[in-house]
């Protein structure tokens, strides 16, 4: 049999699902993060299960709701598990009364079930079975109980007959339309033929509308609403007759609340959780843990390299296999313990609630910018990686928002970058390493923020459609799922430094160690690589103030893979020792040893925001929906971060040197603003206008 389940987003589907399945699929307590359907086997039996995106109405508004209502209408499931948060069931009940119009099984969850009586919520489930003619079990996915009664009902005959949720001239109304079309579904169909849903609505149909239009004339408002006013009413009486709930409860989380989601400490909050985050992965543990990785791997190199001279391998298989393959992927694997934790950091953010509070936090900065806190999300998934957050703009209900979200999710540092920085800031900014990264994350920020104003004003309309109403409650996060979390991400990077940037090291190798005559162990300098890098390192000439065929060859190898920047300049120096100190990649008589800290922070800037990952710019490709469309953001995100790279080089140097000329400065950056505006007002587009929200002035 068919199952499908169906909920409001967090109404915990996810959890139930991997229980049910033994799966392992991404849990989130924010609106999103199941986006594509996942389909498994339920333990036990033949049932087939698939979670589907979280959605509020059978109506297509979000990309979800379209995924959701052709899963019903085209894959045809036999029974569908609806799951409804039992803590917030008004919410819930929406849904429920659109899914009890479709001819399946249908089968209420209450979830959640253990909070009830935290919430002082009694919930009386013979009534509400009563009151709306489909079976309801208590469950908690979570604690995993009551579930077996949930998976047995699967079999059973569905006998109870549905409730009627309208009054009886649309009752009528419905069984008259229902007797003029063919096929399944006829009650549903028929109510969205009343509501003139454009997926079905058909003006030819002449009968049908007269039906339609006779019932009208009974009411002063169109039926979309007459028909919504009396699902919620059908609701409240409901919630009514079956939920007894006590007053006012004050609950942990409403108590957290008042201070993380603060007027005036919330931000500085957020400014000091986000600092400590990366101050901790790459400040403090990072250079606690990173050099013992790599003293390890280089005295690793120094075995292998023993044993294959030993073995009589010929001196440049053993280049290949020390110089090429350990040093490459060792410089990756060497920011593991790094990633450790600033996995488990973003994992605990999700799980305890806070990612939800900050998205909030953020919702109306971000609508005045053309997104919505919404677009948050994808930021913080994308610090782990770009393509789940790319990916992640799905929940994004405004089409023009979220393209706009998905092209600059990849300016936010991904995990991939942190080699880089750690690289860069642990060698060049020594004592202030930490803090040199935190300020390229807050240097990310202002780049999206200005980005996303003036594409919000130039490419894009300026519309805010989704703003976040809910907020789920906060979590002691389970030490299960955050160090399973932790782990996948851990071993999806591992796996890419075992496949993509291995094959990235030994094309680097090989050359870096053959010239074009294909002569082996000839000086660096003139090998393949060196000359290809120096045809077009004056590209980055202005944001280094040298020709560096090495840090250019490295820089377009980021387009790969962010991680081989790092791999390369290992590689190129000829050593994957002390990598973290950098203090032998950037020794004398490397490639890279005129760079210095303002070409060095230059450097950082133009990696962090030039063209991501191949990955990264197909995930864009997809979500933009054309070639052209994503070769134009690579574009953008390319030169935005080539003319900043290069601002900060030309003043980071000045300011080295101490010829930092203040007037030039300010006049220069005047001239920057009126001309930035000038091209602003010539793009802008029409007038501001935004859908209803609880925000703006314009709306209230
Ligand atoms: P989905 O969006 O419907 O797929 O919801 P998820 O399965 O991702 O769950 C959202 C959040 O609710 C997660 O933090 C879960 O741990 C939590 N959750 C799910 N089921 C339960 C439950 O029965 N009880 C409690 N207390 N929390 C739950
Ligand atoms: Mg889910």
């Amino acid at each position: 049999m068919k199952v499908a389940l169906v909920g409001n987003q967090n109404s915990g589907k996810t959890t139930l699902f991997n229980y049910l399945t033994g799966m392992n699929a991404k849990i989130g307590n924010w609106p999103g993060v199941t986006i594509e359907k996942k389909t498994g086997i339920i333990k036990g039996t033949k049932h087939e299960i698939t979670d589907l995106p979280g959605i509020y109405s059978l109506s297509p508004y979000s990309i979800e709701e379209d995924i959701s209502r052709k899963f019903v209408f085209d894959e045809k499931p036999d029974v569908i598990i609806n799951i409804v948060d039992a803590t917030a069931i008004e919410r819930s009940l929406y849904l429920t009364t659109q899914l009890m119009e479709l001819d399946c099984k249908v089968i209420v969850a209450l979830n959640m079930a253990d909070l009830l009586e935290k919430r002082g919520i009694i919930i009386d489930v013979k009534k509400l079975e009563n009151a709306l003619g489909t079976k309801v079990f208590k469950i908690s996915a979570l604690k995993e109980t009551g579930i077996d009664e949930l998976v047995k009902e699967i079999d059973s005959k569905d006998d109870l007959t549905r409730t009627k949720t309208y009054d009886e001239k649309i009752e009528k109304a419905i069984l008259d339309i229902s007797k003029k079309i063919s096929g399944e579904h006829k009650r549903f169909i028929a109510v969205k033929l009343l509501e003139m849903d454009s997926r079905f609505y058909d003006k030819n149909s002449k009968e049908i509308d007269d039906i339609r239009k006779n019932l009208e004339s009974n009411y002063d408002t169109d039926l979309e609403e007459v028909i919504a006013t009396e699902r919620y009413d059908f609701i409240e009486k409901t919630k009514k007759e079956c939920v007894a709930e006590k007053e006012n409860q004050v609950t942990f989380s409403d108590k957290l609340d008042k201070v993380f989601l603060n007027k005036w400490i919330a931000f500085p909050i957020f400014v000091i959780v986000m600092f400590l985050v990366y101050y901790l992965s790459v400040g403090v543990v990072g250079s606690a843990t990173v050099d013992w990785v790599a003293d390890n791997m280089d005295a690793f190199g120094g075995w292998v390299g023993e044993n294959l001279e030993n073995a009589g391998a010929s001196e440049w298989v053993n280049s290949l296999v020390v110089d090429g393959i350990i040093a490459g992927v060792g410089a990756v694997l060497g920011f593991v313990p790094q990633l450790i934790i600033l996995f488990l950091c973003i994992s605990l953010l999700e799980t305890t609630g806070y990612m939800s509070r900050i998205a909030l936090l953020f919702d109306k900065i971000f609508r005045r910018l053309g997104m919505s806190g919404k677009s948050l999300i994808p930021f913080i998934v994308g610090s782990g990686c770009s393509v789940p957050g790319i990916m992640g703009t799905r929940i994004i209900e405004n089409q023009d928002e979220r393209e706009m979200t998905s092209i600059l999710v990849p300016f936010i540092p991904c995990s991939a970058k942190l080699p880089i920085i750690s690289l860069f800031a642990g060698y060049f900014f020594a004592d202030n390493s930490g803090l040199a990264s935190a300020s390229l994350y807050f240097f990310a920020i202002i780049v999206i923020i200005v980005s996303a104003f003036i594409l919000s004003r130039t490419r894009f309309k300026h519309v805010s459609s989704s703003y976040i109403s809910e907020l789920p409650d906060y979590k002691v996060p389970s030490v299960k799922y955050v160090a399973k979390d932790v782990f996948d991400k851990v071993l999806a990077f591992i796996k890419r430094a075992g496949s993509v940037i291995l094959i990235c090291s030994i094309v680097i190798w090989f050359l870096l160690s053959f010239s074009f005559k294909m002569e082996y162990g000839v000086d660096i300098e003139d090998s393949m690589l060196a000359s290809i890098g120096k045809k077009v390192s004056w590209v980055f000439y202005p944001m280094l103030g040298q020709n560096n065929w090495g840090a250019t060859v490295s820089a377009i190898q980021g387009l790969v893979a962010k991680e081989q920047v790092v791999s390369s300049m290992a590689v190129i120096a000829g050593l994957a020792e002390d990598v973290e100190e950098g203090s032998q990649i950037f020794a004398e008589g490397t490639p890279f040893a005129g760079i210095t800290a303002a070409s060095a922070y230059a450097f950082m800037v133009f990696n962090l925001f030039s063209a991501p990952c191949f990955g990264a710019i197909g995930a864009m490709q997809r979500e933009l929906g054309s070639t052209k469309r994503m070769l134009k953001a690579v574009l953008f995100q390319t030169t935005c971060a080539w003319i900043l790279a290069t601002i900060v080089y030309q003043i980071g140097s000045r300011i080295e040197n101490g010829t930092l000329n203040l007037a030039n400065v300010i006049v220069i950056a005047v001239i920057a603003i009126v001309v930035l505006c000038i091209i602003i007002s010539k793009f802008k587009k029409g007038k501001d206008g935004c859908a209803s929200c609880p925000y703006c002035d314009s709306c209230k």
